[in-house]
């Protein structure tokens, strides 16, 4: 971890709480007069895992993703990682709750931009994410969306598995079967991302459990567009679910066609 990443715990506030995942407790707190998000660690026996979490994080500096603001410790060894704060909440909640009437399409599209700016920028850095989903992404005041959860981010050269997640139905087949997690794996989990978001927050493939997709998906089974999706997002989508990972396209030539299709809606 960066020295310049160690925050001194007398300066932080905590709040209320206002979230919490699996492994961590999420509040609301202020940091030299700024409003942040600390997270801490529920069992310390993960620790390393939290560590290494902070320490990915503060090597990557992108506004699109969830920045890391530094790691406080307190004399009784309770970890406090310190972010910026999304004031509202992870893009799952912000599509299920607000619903189609107020969600413009244009707000669609921003997300669908927003989150690929962010692993374009992870894949020009060989970060591989494993964890790509809208639960995963935070939306900011302005709605700029940010990935966030580098729980389980690599290095591209590492590739074993430590923490796996009821992640089914997000994870290419690839992944699942061999633990190839790749900038291809976490193409195929944005295609999901994407159908999130133009389906305004369902579950993807909801009439198949999670136990049956990959045998669904071997037969050559693939979810279509939600209704109203354009059909150049579709497309994006047909092209991350291609059975060779070879064949998918990288986040960078995926990020030129959105904002292509961004100039054609303006
Ligand atoms: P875990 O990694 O343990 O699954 P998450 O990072 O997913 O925990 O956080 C759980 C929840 O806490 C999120 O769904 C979100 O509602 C909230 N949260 C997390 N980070 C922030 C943040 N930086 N700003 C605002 N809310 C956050």
């Amino acid at each position: 971890l960066l020295p310049e990443s160690i925050i001194d715990y007398r300066e932080l506030t905590v709040g209320k709480t206002i979230g919490s995942g699996e492994f961590a407790e999420v509040y609301e707190g202020t940091y030299r007069k700024t409003r942040v998000a600390i997270k801490v660690l529920k069992e310390s026996n993960s620790a390393a895992l939290f560590l290494r979490e902070a320490d990915i994080m503060s090597s990557l500096k992108h506004p699109n993703l969830v920045q890391l603001l530094g790691v406080a410790q307190k004399p009784d060894n309770v970890i406090y990682l310190v972010t910026e704060f999304m004031a509202k909440g992870s893009l799952l909640h912000y599509l299920t709750t607000r619903g189609r009437s107020v969600i413009l399409k244009t707000d669609l599209l921003g997300f669908a931009i927003d989150t690929c700016e962010g692993l374009s920028y992870l894949e020009q850095n060989h970060i591989v994410h494993r964890d790509v989903a809208a639960s995963n992404v935070l939306i900011a005041d302005d709605n700029t969306a940010k990935v966030s959860d580098f729980g389980l981010a690599k290095s591209a050269e590492q590739n074993e598995c430590e923490r796996i997640k009821c992640r089914t139905k997000w994870t290419a087949p690839e992944a699942l079967e061999s633990k190839k997690y790749t900038h291809k794996s976490d193409m195929w989990s944005y295609g999901i991302l994407l159908w999130e978001i133009y389906s305004y927050g369902r579950c993807p493939y909801p009439r198949i459990p999670a136990n049956e997709v990959l045998i669904n998906l071997k037969q050559g089974h693939r979810m279509e567009p939600p209704d109203g999706c354009p059909v150049e997002i579709g497309e994006i989508m047909r092209q991350s679910w291609l059975n060779d990972p070879d064949k998918r396209p990288t986040f960078s030539s995926i990020l030129d066609r959105l904002k292509q299709i961004r100039e054609r809606l303006l």
